[in-house]
């Protein structure tokens, strides 16, 4: 029952993270028997993200602009500038509503078994955007794993070569876990005691 389309579908879906074999499959095989219209949808809403989204030129997240609302509003304390690893844990950061800095999104972080050294993720990006003259503190918060942390060794390192203030988020976010999925209040007191 296998097609070229067909094929070429479920590869497709293999390279969504996590995905193996057997989920793509099913996941192919739903589309185009209950869900022709979500599958259209689905395709057409790839196609429109791939053109219009791109990275900020100042803090590298996704926008569909130049340069994001983040890093335009005026009202935000542009010498505070917070680290992360995904949109995802900017988000959540700005769910506490107690940072009024600014961000920057590595898109990664480095993962030497993996081979994915300071040239795959935003740190050349960042070394230059930390030297803007406004810049006085680099909050580090990279999520508390082990690739978490190593990042965060790295660039700790290479910022305070540049002079500039670093700390990190304060223990208390539990060891080994993703802040996108760690509570508010944790968060906000993490950043408060940050060191
Ligand atoms: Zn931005």
């Amino acid at each position: 029952m296998a097609t070229r389309a067909l094929d070429e579908l479920v590869e497709a879906l293999r390279r969504l993270p996590g995905v193996g074999p057997k989920s793509a499959a099913r996941m192919a095989y739903h589309l185009l028997q209950h869900d022709r219209d979500g599958a259209q949808r689905l395709s057409q809403a790839l196609q429109a993200a791939i053109g219009a989204v791109r990275h900020c030129r100042r803090c590298n997240t996704f926008t569909e602009d130049e340069v994001c609302d983040t890093c335009r509003d005026p009202q935000r304390d542009a010498s505070l500038l917070c680290v992360v690893e995904t949109p995802a844990d900017q988000a959540a950061i700005e769910r506490t509503g107690s940072y009024r800095g600014l961000y920057f999104v590595l898109q990664g972080k480095l993962s030497p078994l993996d081979g994915v050294g300071p040239r795959d993720i935003g740190l050349s990006k960042l070394y230059q955007r930390v030297t803007d003259g406004q810049v006085r503190e680099v909050i580090l918060a990279t999520n508390f794993t082990a690739e978490g942390e190593a990042t965060a060794h790295v660039l700790g390192e290479a910022l305070k070569a540049r002079h500039l203030m670093v700390t990190r988020l304060a223990r208390g976010v539990p060891a080994g876990s993703e802040l996108e999925y760690v509570d508010l209040g944790t968060i906000a007191h993490a950043l408060v005691d940050r060191r």
